[in-house]
């Protein structure tokens, strides 16, 4: 943690010491986001059975991700209590600290609720273009490829998430997931 962020979390009322990751595990902790978007990507590729729409749908699916990722760098990073720290499990507050300056942490909640429906439909998209395919013609490839990405987008993430980000975080009880779990 530089001294700049430290003093940022000094001056919170709310911050409180948090794990620190190495780079290794913020890598590591990437993994299972980047396994479900080379999974999905593969969901539209077999979908549609290799044509130039199933490509051009897993290109645009990729960069959608990738969008995402940055998205939650410029808009809700900033705002978090672990903005250029060690402690962010991913290692987006980094990064998101070359992007834009810290902003009120107080606002972590709304933006929060703002920003995160924009990455929603990441988890969904794929499984309603490939449902229809493997119910009209059903293909083995797809339906695992199917399986493997529902593992990963709601048992795996949810679960690293649980247990790298959720239970740790100095902002949990102004999060609109863990206040509503509450
Ligand atoms: S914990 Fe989440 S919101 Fe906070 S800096 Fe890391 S990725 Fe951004």
């Amino acid at each position: 943690m530089n001294e700049k962020a430290s003093n940022n979390h000094s001056n919170s009322k709310d911050f409180q010491p948090a794990r620190q990751y190495s780079r290794a595990q913020q890598l590591v902790n990437n993994l299972p986001y980047a396994a479900m978007t080379v999974l999905g990507a593969a969901i539209f590729v077999t979908g549609f059975e290799r044509s130039i729409w199933g490509w051009a749908a897993a290109s645009a699916y990729l960069i959608y991700s990738v969008a995402g990722a940055f998205w939650i760098m410029i808009f809700m990073c900033p705002y978090c209590e672990r903005w250029n720290t060690m402690s962010c499990p991913c290692g987006y507050s980094r990064i998101a600290a070359r992007l834009r300056q810290k902003s009120d942490s107080s606002r972590f909640k709304e933006k929060f609720k703002k920003h995160i429906p924009v990455i929603v439909p990441l988890w969904f998209i794929p499984i309603l273009a490939g449902v229809p395919g493997v119910v009209r013609s059903f293909s083995w490839p797809l339906f695992v490829l199917l399986v493997l990405f529902a593992l990963v987008a709601f048992v795996v993430l949810p679960l690293f998430s649980k247990r790298h980000s959720c239970s740790d975080c100095p902002q949990k009880d102004s999060c609109p997931w863990m206040g509503r779990k509450g």
